[in-house]
């Protein structure tokens, strides 16, 4: 048996640990230093802009846990909402109040949502809003878009391997290639593929499903025009068109990338902020999608722990402190002070990168001369940039997620001091990373 106890193990020796009982030592893939080398770093607490790792060391947190946390950890107001609903109601699979007061919430705020299904995780919510889809419309086809993410959903863990449009494959094993065939991939950016695999295909497609706002393969800021199209074509083809808002959703705006774009997609998916760091997703959209859902409809959807109070009231709680703090105008603007702090200092380096900023969202890539707006534009020396950069990051103590394809969060627990810190860590972390390269 094992001679040390948990509490007094190293990440080292956590990880050595943890190797044994999870794949790869991990609860999720993304957790894992693969790609950045070395073993993950164990934190035991966080707090506020903080993670404290088991060693005692304090980082910056720009992961904030892959995008939930839109005021930092243990954000007090949230924590008085889920301790007053432990001592009201954990769970107990019937009726309540609770979800209700959620979701008259989003209702109000999401133009194109009707009704609404809670759920308890992002990969849910787009699992079961293709399902309406395809049961509404009795077609089984899905456009999505390379460099989109949707969760683990079969169906969409699915890219185009050539890199041509409309074809395939994919991308785990373990999907089946009958599944994996209903799934067409194209590139972002590029409305007349997508005119011409909508005009060959549109008898047999369902949907399509898109990040309006790519978050997850770097951020591929689209041009509006290209999303206004996507839908409008989509929808005017009897294609129904599905907004993957689980980033973007409250984080953006209260009606997401929706809002901003002044587009109604059929269906909307939502999670991360909506839960406030509780496992919390949704689906939504027009009354009539919707009312295919069971008990109503055919389309059978369910979960115990869906609607679970205590991610009602921590998103409850969340979405009122934003509304009450006007907090996307104040994350904007914090957000564009350490935008220009950080590229201020990359001109005058001449290093070969640039931050890339949407709201509270923001990635370090290679300039190309024009908007990176597709992953086929993304420097191929991306990773190896990034490798070098993490580890210097880390000696700086600012964590990022440990993928240099991931996007990082800032939140009203990154003042503008702990912002202006941040810059100077990561300008030196630059350099250091530029020196060695
Ligand atoms: N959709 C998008 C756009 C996401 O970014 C994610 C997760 O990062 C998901 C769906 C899946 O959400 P979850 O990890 O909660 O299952």
């Amino acid at each position: 048996m094992y001679t040390k106890k948990i509490e007094d193990l190293s990440s080292a020796e956590l990880f050595e640990r943890a190797l044994l009982v999870a794949p790869g030592g991990v609860h999720s893939p993304v957790r894992g230093f693969q790609s950045v080398g070395g073993h993950p770093i164990f934190f035991k607490s966080a707090m506020g802009a903080k993670l404290k790792s088991v060693e005692g060391d304090e980082y910056i947190d720009f992961c904030q846990s892959f995008g939930p946390l839109i005021f930092g950890h243990q954000d007090p107001d949230v924590k008085a909402a889920v301790l007053n609903m432990m001592d009201t109601l954990w769970t107990s699979g019937t009726c309540e109040p609770y979800s209700l007061r959620l979701a008259e919430w989003v209702k109000c705020y999401s133009p194109s949502v009707d009704k609404l299904r809670f759920v308890s995780s992002g990969t849910e919510a787009v699992m079961s809003a293709i399902r309406v889809a395809r049961g509404a419309t009795k077609k089984d086809k899905i456009i999505k878009f390379e460099g989109c993410y949707h969760g683990h959903v079969d169906s969409l863990l699915v890219k185009s391997g050539s890199g041509l449009a409309g074809e395939s494959a994919s991308d785990s094993a373990g999907v089946s290639e009958l599944l994996a065939q209903q799934t067409l991939v194209l590139p972002l950016d590029d409305e007349q593929q997508f005119k011409e695999c909508i005009d060959k295909n549109k008898s047999d497609l369902a949907a399509v499903i898109l990040e309006p706002l790519p978050a997850n393969f770097g951020l591929l800021i689209q041009r509006p025009e290209f999303i206004k199209f996507v839908t409008e074509y989509a929808q005017a083809n009897d294609v129904l068109v599905i907004f993957d808002e689980v980033i973007s959703g409250f984080r953006t705006a209260f009606g997401g990338m929706a809002e901003i774009f002044n587009l109604k997609p059929d269906l909307v998916t939502y999670g991360k902020v909506l839960g406030g760091g509780l496992p919390v997703g949704c689906y939504g959209g027009r009354q009539e999608l919707m009312d295919f859902v069971a008990p109503l409809g055919p389309v059978y959807q369910a979960g115990t722990l869906s609607a679970s109070p205590l991610g009602m009231a921590a998103g409850h709680a969340q979405l009122k402190k934003m509304a009450e703090l006007n907090l996307h105008q104040v994350l904007e603007e914090r957000g564009d002070r350490f935008q220009k702090a950080i590229n201020k200092a990359i001109q005058k380096n001449s290093w070969p990168l640039e931050m890339v900023r949407f709201g509270s969202l923001f990635w370090f890539v290679e300039p190309q001369g024009q908007p990176i707006r597709t992953i086929s534009k993304i420097s191929k020396n991306h990773k190896t940039f990034f490798m070098h950069f993490f580890k210097h990051l880390i000696e700086e103590r600012v964590f990022m997620a440990p993928n240099g394809y991931e996007v990082g969060f800032i939140g009203y627990a990154h003042t503008d001091e702990i912002l202006n810190l941040a810059a100077e860590k990561i300008i030196r972390a630059m350099g250091r990373t530029f020196n060695a390269l």
